[in-house]
């Protein structure tokens, strides 16, 4: 899932950042094309694919690159599902390691969909194409290069690092993080995780933010149901389980859930303020971070879906199912609702307003369709953005750093349930990159700048926080 560089602008233009022929300036960036390559060329999608046979290759370039036995590790969750695990050892075991995870799994690329080979990693143009390049194969191949070459120059951090390449982030069912967290709690014990979810937001061919995702929403479906008697449809009365569900709904659509601002989001809105083309947009952003009751802020806010969805939590009708026979009264109606919930605000509330909202039609229940996983903001600590916007300075001068909410869910919800904090950051800007779509790309200058930015941050943060 790849949605934050979407977060910031309602026009995305090509990306003109990206230049012809861009080529690897040094040994890292040549090591992290040839991977991503290698990666591309493994189909990983969860039809026909198989993250195992990823997973073993990069096993065995770690082996070659001089990691011992017992620091690598392929986990096989299914036949053809896999985890890889690599630990570069620190100096002293004083503080907790830093987790550099990304999922080597990719959505379905079916080739007569696609104008170019989905498998095979094409160079055009100053465009990376192939399934994966930007969701998440770019992330798992500059992790994997950057270890590879620290273990071969002999570069030993303070405390140690380890870079986990999951399974099943698309779905298949055997999700790699949740996996580890419950399997391999050895290799899971650490401070914090670096993720996919941020990234470098282009508007207008500009590099304008460098987004640092560091909270999501939860998720969860309410059922919405009528029931009724029913009865023969030759005689009908005024109370029908269709009628009263359809009330039911539209009351949910016309709910709106007050603005809720965190920590995060609080930050995304001062920061977002700055780079706003439209001067208004900036000014209710500012307005509402002032003052989250502020309903003309609100308005002016709320018609963008992207930016509602990070003020409040919002709920909407995603299935609907109803009666049984053309010639009978319903006997039964129902429908799902989608809710994304803030990180901070309880199911049950929810759950509350809906029913708050529904009010008196007739029949109708909601009832919630399972548990969220919680999913708490992980705090904005000097420890983790400093060096982000030290190096974001450094490269990319004048360039903001932006603290983002996803608004979808990523792996690093099971991190933050589990009690440890996610970022999400990599220093790569684009603008779409057509994830998940057709003829997925990345700008080649893009993933060579931040396969350079994620290196140059593991290297600091793992000399940082040890005593
Ligand atoms: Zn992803």
């Amino acid at each position: 899932m790849r949605v934050v560089a979407l977060l910031f602008c309602l026009f995305l233009v090509p990306d003109s950042t990206a230049q012809a022929q861009p080529a690897p300036s040094n040994e890292l960036e040549q090591l992290a094309r040839d991977i991503l390559e290698e990666m591309v060329g493994i189909n990983t999608a969860h039809s026909e694919g198989s993250t195992l046979e990823l997973a073993r290759a990069m096993e065995t370039r770690f082996l070659a690159a001089g990691f011992p036995r017992e620091d690598v590790e392929v986990t096989q969750v299914a036949e053809r599902e896999g985890n890889v695990l690599v630990r570069l050892r620190g100096r002293s075991q004083a503080a907790k390691p830093i987790l550099a995870m990304a999922h080597i799994d990719v959505v379905e690329a079916n080739p007569e969909d696609w104008t170019l080979p989905p498998f095979e990693l094409i160079e055009e143009d100053g465009t990376f194409y192939g399934r994966g390049v930007a969701d998440d194969k770019d992330e798992a191949a500059a992790y994997a290069a950057i270890l590879i070459r620290m273990k071969q120059e002999g570069f030993t951090p303070d405390r140690d690092i380890v870079v986990a390449l999951t399974a099943d982030e698309e779905g298949g069912g055997h999700n790699g993080i949740a996996w580890l967290l419950a399997n391999r709690p050895e290799w899971m014990d650490v401070e914090y995780a670096l993720n996919e979810g941020g990234g470098g937001v282009v508007v207008d061919g500009e590099r304008t933010a460098n987004s640092v995702q560091a909270s999501e929403k939860k998720f969860l479906n309410y059922i919405v149901e009528a029931t009724n008697p029913g009865g023969h449809s030759s005689r009908p009365r005024p109370d029908n389980a269709i009628y009263e569900l359809s009330k039911a709904l539209s009351r949910v659509g016309a709910h709106q859930f007050p603005v809720n601002l965190n920590e995060v989001t609080r930050a995304f809105f001062t920061r977002s303020a700055d780079f706003q083309e439209d001067p208004r947009v900036g000014d209710a952003m500012r307005r509402l971070v002032a003052d989250p009751g502020d309903p003309d802020a609100d308005r002016t806010l709320e018609v963008d879906p992207r930016y509602n969805a990070m003020l409040r939590t919002t709920c909407v009708a995603t299935l609907l199912d109803g009666g049984h026979a053309s010639n009978a009264l319903p006997q039964r109606a129902w429908a799902n609702v989608n809710c994304r919930i803030l990180p901070d605000e309880s199911p049950e509330d929810v759950l509350g307003q809906l029913r708050q909202a529904i009010g008196d039609a007739e029949g109708v229940t909601v009832t919630m369709d399972g548990a969220a996983t919680d999913s708490p903001p992980s705090p904005l600590t000097p420890e983790v953005l400093a060096p982000i916007e030290a190096l974001t300075e450094e490269m990319w001068p004048g360039v903001p750093v932006v603290p983002t909410m996803s608004t979808g869910a990523t792996d690093g919800l099971y991190l933050r349930n589990a009690g440890i904090p996610v970022y999400g950051v990599s220093g790569m800007f684009f603008g779409d990159t057509f994830a998940h779509g057709m003829n997925e790309r990345i700008p080649v200058q893009a993933f060579y700048e931040g396969v350079a930015f994620l290196d140059r941050l593991v290297r600091t943060l793992a000399t940082r926080g040890v005593s």
